[in-house]
């Protein structure tokens, strides 16, 4: 197809363009794992020479059976994240967000082994922790926090929704998005989360549904912004709502990088890969200009507004 280069200078010295049908700008996967036993430094390289360029590396909990039970052990842990986005970086020379934070599930899980109050103030003292290393600039944003996404008891249930209010009021005081893991129901689990964000103080928009479906429309995300899960049919729902966004989304894989479960999730290449094709489809429908700059909302306003700017 037939297009006219656009540029535009946009954030700090960097141009962003689509060109012969490409986006050359920017590629952010907002949500990936790198596990030092799995491909690690490798899969980052994957992703680089895909044409990726941002990373938002978050803390990989120790499932199953590495779990953290006192703070120290969850200090170590997250340093182990650290280092590997310091890796990263200087092997690959891509750039890389840390985001950390306690996992709902691992919390629900130590209440069955280390009791409901203990398992609970291992968790917010996780999240003040990482908050810790937010305020120092080492991480940019608090996650994944969240609630179990499978049926839990009543009383689990409660006490999730009452700790999640907690943490995002936390996150709301040291003015940190958060990414959030959730159960999958729908336009009903996000209208909740709303209402929880606006209970905590923290602004919808700054609270990231990870994991997200493709549907990026306002009455569906009752105004959380969207990490969207970028499978095969991501595209087809993003070109059916995208009009009817109101708040953010960005493109993510959710990697594991596990060695067991090779093809369980989707891999390091896939968001540059529907970066373009998203682009091709884009242009099937609109014009150039529109297109460039729907990608430039996607691939560098929205992240940076959330994660930190980027670097020229
Ligand atoms: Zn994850």
């Amino acid at each position: 197809m037939e297009t006219t280069p656009v540029r535009r200078e946009s954030i700090g010295l960097m141009i962003m363009t689509i060109t012969e049908g490409r986006w050359t700008g920017p590629i952010w996967d907002t949500h990936l794992h790198l596990d030092p036993n799995g491909r690690g430094v490798s899969a980052a390289k994957d992703f680089a020479n895909a044409g990726g360029t941002h990373l938002c590396l978050v803390h990989k909990p120790g499932f199953p059976s590495n779990l953290p039970e006192s703070i120290n052990a969850v200090k170590q842990a997250y340093i182990g994240t650290l280092e590997m986005a310091n890796a990263v970086r200087r092997e690959v020379g891509i750039d890389v967000r840390v985001i950390l934070g306690p996992h709902p599930v691992v919390w629900e899980k130590q209440i069955h082994t280390l009791g409901l109050e203990k398992s609970s103030q291992l968790h917010i003292d996780s999240v003040a922790l990482a908050l810790e290393y937010c305020a120092e600039g080492q991480a940019v944003a608090l996650g994944e926090v969240g609630r179990p996404h499978y049926p839990v008891s009543d009383e689990i249930w409660d006490a999730a929704n009452e700790q999640l209010e907690v943490v995002m009021h936390m996150a709301a005081q040291a003015d940190i998005p958060i990414q959030l893991h959730v159960e999958d129901n729908g336009a009903q689990t996000n209208a909740e989360l709303a209402a929880i964000c606006d209970r905590s103080g923290l602004m919808r928009k700054r609270a990231v549904h990870h994991y997200a479906t493709a549907n990026v429309g306002e009455s569906f995300t009752h105004g959380l912004s969207s990490s969207v899960s970028m499978g095969k049919d991501s595209l087809s729902t993003i070109m059916e709502t995208y009009r009817h966004c109101s708040s953010t989304w960005t493109m993510e894989t959710d990697y594991l990088d596990d060695l067991s479960r090779p093809g369980a999730v989707l891999g390091p290449k896939t968001v540059p890969k529907r970066t373009q094709a998203l682009v091709s489809n884009l242009l099937g429908t609109i014009d150039a200009e529109q297109t460039e700059d729907l990608l430039h909302h996607v691939q560098s306003i929205w992240p940076s507004a959330l994660y930190g700017e980027i670097d020229p």
